[in-house]
């Protein structure tokens, strides 16, 4: 029988996970085991087929700031695979389309006076200049907002996408959340003002796999379809895992699954107050419609849509970033809302969203005809958004849990960062260097 003793597990196969095991095989530091739930890795950022390649189940991009997925790509020799391209964003309001990508952009948007047009364009430099997130700890991003801005920018541009993005939470939003993605979002910028994103040609999803294939090279192991469904903890200690295939022993675990799984795994095996803590910061779903269809409905690659009517948030027309060539001629679409599990719209079966969806579509884009549509797919994650309420920073776990060697490193924890494919790379590593030195040899 293999040593337990030279065993870390980790729970997860996304990024973070995987960006621990590669750490840990790398450095020859322990026998590594990932153990993933579904058949594809990738976790959040995984892929599925559309007009034959691979595509992620939700909308993604990358920074040019993002130099933690880029130093990877680097190392695993697909650097070369990370393409950067102009996006185009805009907004949908009363009725009416507004490109919102560049400063004149900005100075042109109708719906506000020239001086609050100047407002709006001086959130940005305004946001820079603040040098340490925990000044915006105790302040709401409504609260910050409305000082930087004034009422009529907050009543028009942002509020409206606060409570698309948040419900019932957007009063609560922290204005750290906020700043952090102004900041991140506005800086990804090319020389002309313009915003620039990055890509992983081939889809997220192979980033993954290439991380995987890297682990098993290193020597470590990576298993999918296989869940876990407990932690067995002896003396205060971790001693094995739980899994649908078997029992699975380890001196180190690393969690990189939502805290609110994690407790569930816990429960009744750790202090019960503990795992409460784990239960505190509240999660948002989120629920995707995927249309490939064969003609666009805009050049927009963002669409925020600021109408209460409209059932989604954001529309993100994936292939005015990527070509469409690339989906078989395709034309990609993701509609997006973040909910409640318990909302109407979450709950619904696929074909419901779908039927649900379509006059929504109609209504803003009137050239559109259903004999477009030749796929849809549908979505759902149960743990999408963390709610980065005010002094977040005091409800976040520590990486090193109070279970001996069992170590922590999930969506949640990234703060003042929000989600990431970046900062769950960035983090994972950490851990990975970290959580072998438990192994006490
Ligand atoms: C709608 C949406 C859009 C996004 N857009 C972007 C974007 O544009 N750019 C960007 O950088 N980031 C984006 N993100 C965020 C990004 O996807 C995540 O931050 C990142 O993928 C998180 O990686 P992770 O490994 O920490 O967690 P996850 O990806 O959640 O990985 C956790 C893994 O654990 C597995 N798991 C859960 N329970 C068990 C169990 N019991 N046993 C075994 N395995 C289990 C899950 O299946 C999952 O694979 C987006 C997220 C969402 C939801």
């Amino acid at each position: 029988m293999k040593d337990r003793h030279n065993h870390i597990a980790v729970i997860g196969g996304g990024f973070g996970g995987l960006a621990a095991a590669y750490e840990i095989a790398r450095e020859g530091a322990a026998r590594v085991t990932v153990i993933e739930k579904q058949e594809q890795l990738g976790g959040l950022a995984g892929s599925f087929e559309a007009g034959g390649a691979k595509l992620e189940r939700f909308y993604h991009h990358c920074f040019n700031s993002d130099r933690h997925i880029i130093e990877l790509a680097g190392e695993l020799g697909c650097g070369d695979r990370l393409v950067w391209s102009r996006s185009r964003t805009g907004i949908y309001l009363g009725g009416e389309f507004y490109k919102l990508s560049t400063p004149l952009d900005v100075l042109r948007f109708g719906p506000l006076s020239l001086a609050d047009r100047i407002r709006l364009g001086s959130l940005v430099p305004k946001a820079r200049r603040v040098r340490d997130y925990r000044d915006l700890e105790s302040v709401t991003a409504e609260q910050w907002l409305l000082k930087l801005c004034g009422k009529e920018v907050y009543r028009v541009v942002w509020e409206p996408l606060l409570r698309g993005k948040f419900g019932r939470y957007a009063s609560e939003i922290s204005a750290v959340w906020f700043w952090n993605k102004i900041v991140l979002r506005g800086g990804s910028r090319g020389r002309a003002g313009g915003e620039v994103l990055g890509y992983y040609r081939g889809g997220f999803g192979t980033l993954a796999e290439k991380l995987a294939e890297a682990v098993r090279a290193f020597g470590g192991t990576v298993r999918t379809g296989v869940r876990v469904k407990g932690l067995v903890i002896e003396n205060g200690g971790v001693r094995a895992l739980q899994t649908t295939d078997g029992l699975v022993e380890a001196k180190i675990v690393i969690s990189t699954v939502a805290l609110p799984i994690l407790a569930e795994l816990l429960e009744g095996a750790a202090d019960d107050e503990y795992v409460a803590g784990l239960r505190r910061i509240r999660y948002l779903a989120n629920v995707c419609l995927v249309l490939e269809l064969s003609e666009g409905l805009s050049d927009i690659y963002w669409l925020n849509v600021n109408d209460p009517e409209f059932p989604f948030v954001g529309l993100i027309e994936h292939t005015n970033f990527q070509r469409a060539e690339i989906y078989a001629g395709e034309h990609i679409v993701y509609l997006s809302k973040y909910l409640e599990p318990g909302a109407e719209l979450y709950q619904m079966s696929d074909e419901q969203i779908y039927e649900y969806s379509l006059p929504h579509i109609e209504r803003l884009f009137p050239s559109f005809k259903r004999g477009w549509v030749h796929h849809y797919h549908i979505w759902r994650s149960r743990y999408a958004q963390p709610v980065v309420e005010r002094h977040y920073s005091g409800l976040i776990p520590s990486h090193k849990s109070p279970v001996e060697g069992l170590y922590i490193a999930s969506m949640a924890q990234i703060y003042p960062e929000d989600r990431g494919i970046n900062y769950a790379i960035a983090q994972g590593r950490d851990i990975g260097r970290l959580a072998p030195g438990a192994l006490g040899r």
